[in-house]
């Protein structure tokens, strides 16, 4: 009888908890030990793991956030502390770990791979820049956060004829910003993949306002060169020969925290099983997630160090259609 963990690592991703609802209840149906392990690598050094049945994740496919806790640990970036969590796992019975996480999370799982420990990833950042699965658990529901908040600041921008910057997460990775940036209609969108001169946002401003329209919309990614604070200076600097203004909001941790939609519940549940259905056939140290409508796996040795590349197609309909 195989004994499982499941953890959550680094940024919380709505869908998280759906992950770990489907890890256990699969992991259960199987005839399995389930374990959770709280706060993330650190939960596993200190050894803050206990039993989980189907129960205990029961309530929670609708929520935000992650019930297991999440963390950034630093004496995990050590080789001594990882091999004090496989001791830790070791002591305790557990034969497999299953990491729920972003690109940080499944380079630590990578880690413990290489250290001979049976590993599992599976695919959840709300960046998208994680490589071996075409859309991570969490991304659609911070999509359609920030898609909100583009068409809440539209209706007041059209009132005050303003032009509005909203600037959203994504660490160096520009997916969230260029897809709701489209999705949105946004004037124009800033993300780091792509260098872009203040100058010419300045000109799309003005002639959108020259061509009538009763706002304008930028979306900025906060890693882009020029992210909101440095828009915003810019814009300041020259408001004389600009001749407007710009008001910025930054969507920081509200992007985060929403309940899952419907995509990332599905996504999370499947990954689960998948990840389940991995361990049952013996298959480790690979990260599951979904390319072309199909649950796959990845070797981790294949994911980690990289960063998923934006869609240049994408790159060049924004162009087009701002
Ligand atoms: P997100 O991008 O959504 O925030 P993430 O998984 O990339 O998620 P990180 O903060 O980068 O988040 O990583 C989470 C944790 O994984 C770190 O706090 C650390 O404990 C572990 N980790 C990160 N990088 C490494 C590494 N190179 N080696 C070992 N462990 C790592």
């Amino acid at each position: 009888m195989k004994q499982v963990a499941v953890l959550t690592s680094g940024g919380d991703a709505p869908g998280m908890n759906a992950a770990i609802r489907a890890v256990i209840r699969c992991g259960v149906a199987k005839g399995w030990g389930m374990y959770g392990v709280r706060k993330g690598y650190a939960g596993l050094i200190s050894g803050n793991i206990s039993p989980m049945g189907t129960r205990d994740v029961g309530g929670i496919i609708h929520k935000g956030g992650t019930i297991l806790g999440s963390a950034r640990c630093q004496e995990f970036l050590t080789d001594a502390g990882r091999r004090k969590a496989i001791r830790t796992l070791r002591q305790m019975g557990i034969d497999t770990l299953v990491v729920i996480g972003g690109n940080g999370s499944q380079t630590g799982n990578y880690e413990l791979h290489q250290l001979g420990f049976p590993v599992v990833g599976i695919a959840s950042t709300i960046d998208n820049d994680l490589c071996g699965s075409e859309i991570t658990i969490g991304v659609d529901t911070a999509l359609n956060i920030a898609l909100e908040a583009i068409d809440r600041l539209k209706v007041t921008a059209s009132s005050h004829q303003r032009a509005f910057l909203l600037e959203v997460m994504g660490r160096k990775c520009g997916y969230i910003a260029l897809m709701s940036g489209i999705a949105g209609g946004a004037e124009y969108i800033l993300i780091p993949e792509v260098e872009t001169d203040p100058e010419e946002v300045a000109e799309t401003l003005r002639l959108a306002y020259e061509h009538g329209k009763a706002h304008a919309i930028i979306v900025v990614a906060e890693g882009a060169k020029y992210n909101a604070d440095a828009l915003i200076h810019f814009f300041e600097k020259h408001e004389d020969r600009l001749g407007f203004k710009i008001r910025a909001t930054i969507l920081g941790h509200v992007q985060r925290g929403g309940a899952p939609g419907a995509f990332d519940r599905l996504l999370a549940s499947r990954l689960g099983n998948g990840a389940i259905e991995a361990i049952d056939r013996g298959e480790f140290g690979v990260l599951v997630g979904l390319n072309k409508g199909k649950i796959t796996t990845t070797p981790l040795e294949e994911v980690v160090g990289k960063t998923k590349e934006i869609s240049q197609e994408m790159v060049k309909l924004a162009q087009i259609l701002d």
